[in-house]
């Protein structure tokens, strides 16, 4: 497990923050190399009169020792230069990888990827995996973030690093009848056993219809209506 450190910007921040459904997670990099410009830092550097002049705001920092939060992750932040109605501004959470030169920056990358890994398995309004995480880049065209796009390869392997945080996660979990017969595999994702329906359903003698047009699934008996 991952922890998160609150580092929440104050009720009354200047900035206005507005009720947001995350589709998306937007990865940027702080483009601040400074030794000492660590998560802690940006914490603070958002409560300043500079930060609020810019009006930026951002849900999540993450330096090689703490991910700190700053935004409920039902309300949005001001970071994608997408204007006041872009999905990257109103859609969503956005995380501030550090490059602190004081810093072990592959560290706060693999932080960074533990940290979309969890926001994945515990935020369902996000699209799929990997169409939910996307680079600042995509919403405004800004080399952001720029020591992944800069790295050649660094940004599929940062996917890849997501993707086998997520696959870790995916213990094994044998589902057994009263009997002791084997019914299918889950695995655990947050203390919740996950099955794969149509493998449950059928070994439990029940078919499985999918509803194309209502992307629903539906359970029956054979020969049943
Ligand atoms: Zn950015």
């Amino acid at each position: 497990m991952i922890t998160i450190i609150p580092d929440m910007l104050p009720e009354n921040h200047p900035l206005e923050s507005l009720p947001m459904t995350p589709r998306y997670i937007t990865i940027h990099d702080t483009a601040n190399p400074a030794p000492g410009a660590n998560a802690e830092m940006h914490g603070r550097y958002m409560r300043s009169q500079a930060a609020i002049d810019r009006e930026v705001m951002w849900h999540f920092t993450v330096d090689d020792r703490e991910i700190r939060q700053h935004l409920p992750l039902n309300r949005n932040g001001w970071h994608a230069g997408d204007g006041w109605y872009g999905n990257g501004n109103r859609q969503s959470i956005a995380i501030e990888i550090c490059e602190n030169a004081d810093g072990d920056r592959a560290k706060a990358e693999s932080n960074a990827a533990a940290l979309v890994a969890h926001l994945i398995r515990t935020q369902p309004s996000l699209l799929p995996f990997p169409e939910c995480v996307v680079q600042h880049n995509r919403w405004s065209g800004k080399d952001c973030p720029r020591v992944l796009r800069g790295r050649p390869g660094g940004w599929e392997a940062f996917l890849s690093a997501v993707a086998a945080q997520l696959s870790e996660s995916r213990r094994q979990v044998p589902v057994r009848d009263p009997a002791g017969r084997l019914l299918c595999s889950g695995w655990l994702e947050e203390n919740t056993t996950v099955v794969p329906l149509r493998a449950l359903a059928e070994a439990l003698g029940l078919v499985v219809e999918w509803e194309q047009a209502t992307a629903e699934a539906r359970l029956r008996w054979p020969g049943g209506a």
